[in-house]
């Protein structure tokens, strides 16, 4: 391409927050790999103080889904590779980093659709979202059916739903602790259950059933596990 204009290869762009996440994912281990995947993972959207402006939103309620443009902030600093292993092929296959949806981009930008359920003055509350706590927005966009849904469209590597089989259980010190919160968190056990269907193990542990304790944080929960062969067992929840 001649004559590039700003910017130019090599230079650098800048590009403030429009918004942050509140997200019940405090950590990256156990976020599903893509949004919708689990339903029950409800974010609010709070705007910067220079777009926290009504009309900046006004129509948005009229559109059930969003576009998130985001910083993958918590790894932005590890720079990237040409090459990526993707945890949907086991995690022993390397793609092009253009051929995956890894957070390890020379821009460490994501981009994730999410449901819009509620609209607030400054606020959205969205739902099935795959985004850490604190992520920054770049932007927000309306899903436009039309146009993004594409009927006949091929996913290469991931072409379908992953679907682990995975069954969870509570045990009776996890069912009290959900029975004590289930007015402030009338979603958390619908979310503990979606996050463990996906098996957040990383893929070389799949295959050893190894009845080691796993830990996740959801909101401020501290969720422990134990897997065998496909019962997901939650053991605490404090
Ligand atoms: N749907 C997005 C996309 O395609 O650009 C994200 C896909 S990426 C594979 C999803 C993973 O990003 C999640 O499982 C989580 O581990 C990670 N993630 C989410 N928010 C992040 C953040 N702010 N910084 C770094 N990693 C993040």
């Amino acid at each position: 391409m001649s004559n590039p204009t700003f910017p130019a290869p090599g230079e650098t762009l800048s590009l403030s927050p429009i918004a942050y996440v509140e997200s019940p994912y405090r950590q990256k281990f156990a976020i599903p790999r893509q949004p919708g995947l689990v339903k029950s993972a409800r974010g609010v959207i709070h705007f910067t103080e220079a777009y926290a402006h009504p009309d900046c939103l006004r129509g948005i309620e009229d559109f059930s889904h969003l576009w998130l443009t985001f910083m993958f902030h918590e790894t932005a600093a590890q720079g990237w590779k040409p090459l990526v292993r993707p945890p949907r092929l086991g995690g022993n296959q390397r793609k092009g980093v253009f051929a995956t949806r890894s957070t390890f981009r020379p821009n460490p930008i994501g981009l994730s659709v999410v449901e819009l359920l509620e609209v607030g003055d400054t606020t959205l509350v969205v739902a099935g979202l795959d985004l850490l706590h604190g992520t920054p927005i770049l932007d927000i966009k309306p899903y436009l059916p039309y146009s993004d849904s594409i009927a006949d469209a091929r996913g290469g590597y991931a072409d379908a739903r992953p679907n682990t089989g995975m069954q969870v259980q509570f045990s009776a010190a996890a069912e009290a602790v959900l029975a004590q919160h289930t007015e402030q968190y009338p979603q958390l056990r619908a979310l503990i259950t979606e996050v463990l269907q996906q098996d957040p193990r990383p893929g070389y542990q799949r295959e050893q059933n190894w009845q080691k304790e796993y830990g996740m944080h959801l909101y401020d929960f501290n969720i422990k596990w134990r897997v065998e062969d496909n019962l997901n067992q939650v053991i605490s929840i404090s």
